[in-house]
């Protein structure tokens, strides 16, 4: 009897210490799995830090604004906008959390369908004037925004637009970027094919060498082109060609023949916040 209890109680604590060993065993499996797990959890934030873009199914548009002089108004002259209106308007977006886009950035957009935030504009000024340093860069370098200027190439004077030497200082500034708008500013709807590939190649050639980079994207003097301007800025060597074609951008627009939103003076803030949400 008493080696039937002695043979019983031996079986019985050589089970448990089975049993306890081996959940010890896939207790420190269930750590280590966990261990795993948050690691990979980790790096994968580490991705998503490094580039937080994201894809979409609709198709994304967003603004493209369109400004001039960033300075007091003169004789009524829709493009100037005062600073302090500029300032606002700059304000209301870094408020609203818009993102502000490089060309590149904005290339990226309308190539991937992809994007670096939920909100997103691209903000763009006309014929490189020397308020545009003097009055806007001040606001963007504060709210820590990106803007894009757009330079005729043969018009760098130093009276109200800017020279050489400013253009070649200010395109350190990583929050500025500087593109063409074309040699002399000339009508490229009217203009003969030889004439608009000239304004197109050489106002690139001449950006590339003296900024020493890969201008992308080409902005139509007074948002005009035709048929065949869009090839042809192509064929110059541009990635985007930017219009004044009002509404919202996006790929379906064409890549050369993007939409801007003109912002005129006179906008408060809501004016201002409703002509982003519509385009026009
Ligand atoms: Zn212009």
């Amino acid at each position: 009897m008493v080696a039937v209890l002695s043979i019983v109680l031996i079986a019985v604590l050589a089970y448990r210490f089975f049993y306890s060993s081996n959940k010890q065993t896939s207790d420190n499996n269930f750590f280590e799995a966990k261990e795993q797990q948050n690691k990979d959890k980790k790096e994968k934030k580490k991705e998503t830090d490094k580039d937080t873009w994201k894809k979409y199914d609709d198709e994304i548009k967003f603004p493209i604004l369109m400004y001039h002089h960033i300075s007091e108004v003169v004789d009524g002259n829709t493009l100037f906008v005062p600073q302090k209106e500029f300032e606002e308007q700059m304000k209301s977006l870094h408020d609203a959390g818009y993102y502000t886009l490089s060309p590149e950035e904005a290339y990226r957009v309308l190539t991937k369908n992809e994007k670096p935030a939920e909100k997103i504009v691209w903000v763009t000024l006309d014929d490189g004037y020397v308020d545009n340093m003097k009055n806007a860069k001040p606001i963007l370098d504060k709210l820590n925004m990106k803007a894009t200027i757009n330079i005729i190439f043969n018009m760098k004077d130093g009276v109200d637009k800017m020279t050489d030497d400013m253009l070649q200082e200010i395109n350190k500034d990583k929050l500025i970027s500087l593109e063409s708008h074309t040699m002399d500013h000339i009508d490229l709807q009217y203009a003969t094919p030889d004439t608009a590939k000239y304004q197109l190649e050489a106002s690139k050639k001449g950006l590339d060498e003296l900024l020493k980079q890969d201008t992308s994207v080409i902005c139509y003097p007074s948002g005009r082109y035709n048929d065949s301007t869009p090839e042809l800025a192509k064929n110059a060597g541009y990635k985007l060609g930017i219009t004044t074609n009002p509404g919202l951008a996006s790929a379906s627009n064409g890549l050369y023949t993007l939409n801007r939103v003109r912002v005129a003076y006179g906008n408060n803030a809501q004016s201002f916040m409703n002509l982003i949400d519509q385009g026009q």
